[in-house]
C-alpha cells in the first residue's frame, strides 16, 4: 500500500522556517500536484518526502510505516526531476537498466522490466542510442523509464517538464497523465509552477504558499470554491480580475473576483448598471479567443475572454459585464465570503 500521510510536518534551515506545518493525506493510486511560486517549498517537501532532506519535525507515513528515518532507497520511491542526469558514456538501455544491475536482479529479468519500460514510453527503437542523440522530450522520457522499471509505489516528479520546449511540454503532459492511468496503484506526486499543467494531470492539487498549504482539493473545487484570494488568482489562465472599492462595495466584499471566461463584453454602448465601462489597451488574438486588456474607468486593467470572432483594437471602447452567478466575492483578510446570487 502507498498511502502517505503527512501530519504537522516542518523543515527549517537553520532559523528559515521553509515548511510551517504541512497537513496532508495522499491515497494510494492518486495523482497529486503541488503548486505554488517559486521559492514556496515544493520542492523541499518533495525532498522530504523522497529521504533527500531530513524532516526538522512531525512524522512522515507511507503505507502506515512512519518513514522519517527511513533511507531514501528504502522508502519504495522514484523521483524524476527536471535536469535528467542521464549518463552520457550509456546507451539508453545502460541507462534504465543501471539501477536494477545495482539491486542485483537477474539479467532476464532486468531485460523484462526494460522492454516493458521501453514499450510504455516509445522508446523500443532507441535502446542503443547515447543520450547526446535523443531529443529532450526522449531524454525525458528514458529518466521516467530509468523510475518506472524499479516498480515504485511512489512517484515523485520536481518539475520534469520545465527544460522542454511549449509543444513537447503539451506533449509529455499527455504522456505522464497516460503513465500514470497505466500504472492505477502507483501514488504521484508532481510538482510545477504551472498552473495549467496543474489542472489537467492531477486528482487533487495541494496549492501551497509561503511554507504552509492554502488549499487542498480538486481541480474544479480549487477553481468553482477558492479558499484565499490567493488561490483564486493562482488557479485560472488568464488569472482572476480583482475589483476593489465602489463596485465592490455595491456587492457586498472588499474585493470582488471575477474570471475573464465569466464577462460578456460589448462594443456597443452599455448594457447593465454593473458593467465596467473601458478601453482596450491591447488584444491577444489567438483565433478561439481573444484575451481583451481593458482599462477601466473605475475598476483598473481587467482582462476579458471574447469570442475569437470578435477583435478590438487598441482605443476602441468597451463594456464589461461580469456574469451574476459567476462573481466570486472576498472580505477584507482575502476569505470568499460566496458567490453574488442576486443582485446587491
Ligand atoms: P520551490 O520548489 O517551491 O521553488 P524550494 O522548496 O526550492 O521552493 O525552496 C523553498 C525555500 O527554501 C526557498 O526560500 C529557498 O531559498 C529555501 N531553501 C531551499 N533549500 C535550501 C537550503 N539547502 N538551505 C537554505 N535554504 C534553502
Ligand atoms: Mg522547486
Amino acid at each position: 500500500m502507498a498511502e502517505i500521510k503527512i501530519e504537522n510536518l516542518k523543515k527549517s534551515y537553520g532559523p528559515v522556517d521553509v515548511l510551517k506545518g504541512i497537513d496532508l493525506d495522499i491515497k494510494q493510486g492518486e495523482f497529486i500536484v503541488f503548486v505554488g511560486p517559486s521559492g514556496c517549498g515544493k520542492s523541499t517537501l518533495l525532498r522530504c518526502i523522497s529521504g533527500l532532506e531530513e524532516i526538522t519535525s512531525g512524522d512522515l507515513m507511507i503505507g502506515g510505516q512512519r518513514m522519517n528515518d527511513v533511507a531514501p532507497s528504502k522508502r519504495g520511491i522514484a523521483m524524476v526531476f527536471q535536469t535528467y542526469a542521464l549518463y552520457p558514456h550509456m546507451t539508453v538501455y545502460g541507462n534504465i537498466s543501471f539501477g536494477l544491475e545495482m539491486m542485483g536482479l537477474s539479467k532476464a529479468e532486468i531485460d523484462k522490466r526494460v522492454q516493458a519500460a521501453a514499450d510504455k514510453l516509445q522508446l523500443t527503437d532507441y535502446l542503443k542510442r547515447l543520450p547526446k542523440n535523443l531529443s529532450g522530450g526522449q531524454r525525458q522520457r528514458v529518466a521516467i523509464g530509468r523510475a518506472i522499471v524499479r516498480d515504485p509505489k511512489v512517484f515523485l516528479f520536481d518539475e520534469p517538464l520545465s527544460n522542454l520546449d511549449a509543444a513537447l511540454r503539451v506533449h509529455m503532459r499527455i504522456e505522464i497523465a497516460q503513465l500514470s492511468r497505466d500504472l492505477p496503484d502507483t501514488t504521484m506526486i508532481y510538482v510545477t509552477h504551472d498552473q495549467v499543467e496543474a489542472m489537467t494531470l492531477a486528482d487533487r492539487i495541494v496549492v501551497l504558499s509561503a511554507g504552509h498549504v492554502e488549499q487542498f482539493g480538486s481541480p474544479m473545487e480549487l477553481y468553482d470554491n477558492p479558499a484565499s484570494l490567493f488561490v483564486a488568482g493562482f488557479i485560472g489562465s488568464p488569472k482572476m480580475n480583482f475589483v476593489e472599492g465602489e463596485a465592490a462595495k455595491a456587492v457586498g466584499a472588499h474585493t470582488m473576483g471575477i474570471r475573464p471566461e465569466h464577462i460578456d463584453a460589448s462594443l456597443e454602448g452599455k448594457p447593465t448598471d454593473m458593467s465596467f465601462e473601458g478601453t482596450i489597451a491591447f488584444s491577444e488574438v489567438l483565433g478561439s479567443d481573444t484575451f481583451a486588456h481593458v482599462d477601466t474607468t473605475n475598476a483598473g486593467r481587467m482582462i476579458a475572454r471574447l469570442p475569437g470572432n470578435l477583435m478590438p483594437k487598441a482605443g476602441d471602447k468597451i463594456w464589461l459585464t461580469p456574469r451574476q452567478g459567476d462573481i466570486h466575492r472576498f472580505d477584507a483578510n482575502g476569505k470568499p465570503i460566496g458567490r453574488l446570487t442576486s443582485a446587491a
